[in-house]
């Protein structure tokens, strides 16, 4: 999408570590007329899909997945990163190890807005190497939901998590993928999409 590959250009920052910084329009900051038009264009990518609800996780994911959520007119749900996992069989539990905080999470979400007659899409803001989108297709699957497909604003296409899950066979909607990015230069190179 254009329109974000601009605005990365514009005000994205490559940092060491392989990690890309957008908090003045996307993460810390954010751009609520560009999440709308990110919203359109997932709308155009998923229009055949029958989606009756969006999930995502907190923290980052949460802003876009709203604006998205409001233009499908359909409930957003986000999967809450716990202290402890209260077993007493109300939670789907899963287990996130952050990218960025090099540390593993508890991620829960409550039997109650989730179950085997929801069609979902998945909305997050980075993918890496997948491990956030793994844990919310676990959960998906112990609530016998569909998964009917996967939108991602920025895609680090140099790490793993991408390819596995195309393989996988699931829609991925990338809206930017970086295809490699340099902190000294702050260069930022793009895939060709269609
Ligand atoms: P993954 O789980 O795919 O390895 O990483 C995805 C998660 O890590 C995203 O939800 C995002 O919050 C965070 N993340 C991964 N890479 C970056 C990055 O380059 N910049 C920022 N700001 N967050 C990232």
């Amino acid at each position: 999408m254009k329109l974000l590959e601009e605005r990365i250009k514009k005000d994205g920052v490559v940092k060491e570590g392989n990690v890309l910084k957008v908090d003045s329009f996307l993460n810390h900051q954010m751009d609520i007329e560009l999440f709308e038009e990110m919203a359109k264009e997932w709308q155009k990518l998923f229009e055949n899909k029958p989606i009756n609800k969006i999930l995502t996780i907190e923290a980052s994911g949460i802003g876009i997945a709203a604006i998205v959520a409001n233009v499908f007119k359909v409930p957003v749900v986000f999967a809450k990163k716990a202290q402890s996992i209260n077993l007493d069989g109300e939670m789907y539990t899963t287990q996130i190890e952050s990218f960025t905080h090099k540390k593993i999470y508890n991620v829960i979400v409550s039997k109650k807005f989730l179950n085997e007659d929801d069609h979902i899409l998945i909305i997050d803001d980075f993918l890496a190497n997948g491990c956030a989108l793994n844990g919310l297709i676990d959960i998906i699957q112990q609530s016998g939901g569909k998964i009917e497909g996967i939108g991602i604003a920025i895609e680090k296409g140099f790490q793993k998590g991408g390819n596995e899950l195309r393989k996988q066979g699931y829609q991925l909607e990338s809206l930017a993928i970086i295809d490699s990015m340099n902190a000294s230069s702050g260069e930022i190179i793009f895939r060709k999409t269609k």
